[in-house]
């Protein structure tokens, strides 16, 4: 599979879509889902052209990786999430109902998520 230059976070990388950025830096972009699913649900996506963890895993540079992880959490700080909680999803491929092929962790909090796996 390769990675489709069209999608809407690729786009949303290049400034053709809006977005409501929450924290950017040189790794990341942290903006909230147009369709929440929780009060609060933000996506944090890397900068790098990567269809979903796997790819990300195997083609990024540590320093992409290690800039990813750092952003995420720079992220559940600034939306002051650590004693709550928050729950991460990343959603993979087609049975997972992955619907933008651009990796992106999903941060749902704001309330209790009853529905466990
Ligand atoms: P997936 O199903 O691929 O894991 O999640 C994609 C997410 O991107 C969905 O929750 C969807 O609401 C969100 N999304 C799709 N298009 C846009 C957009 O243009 N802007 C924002 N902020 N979120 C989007």
């Amino acid at each position: 599979m390769t990675y489709d230059m069209n999608n809407v976070f690729a786009k949303i990388l290049r400034g053709e879509i809006p977005n409501r950025t929450i924290y950017e830096d040189d790794f990341v972009l942290s903006f909230y889902d147009i369709n929440p699913k929780a009060k609060i649900h933000a996506l944090v996506i890397p900068k790098g052209a990567y269809i979903n963890l796997q790819d990300f895993i195997l083609h990024a540079s540590k320093q992409e990786q290690e800039g990813f992880w750092q952003g995420l959490l720079t992220v559940v700080n600034k939306l002051g999430l650590e004693a709550a909680g928050y729950r991460l999803i990343f959603n993979t491929g087609r049975d997972s109902g992955q619907e933008v092929p651009h990796l992106h962790a999903h941060i749902l909090a704001g309330q209790k998520l009853c529905d466990h796996l």
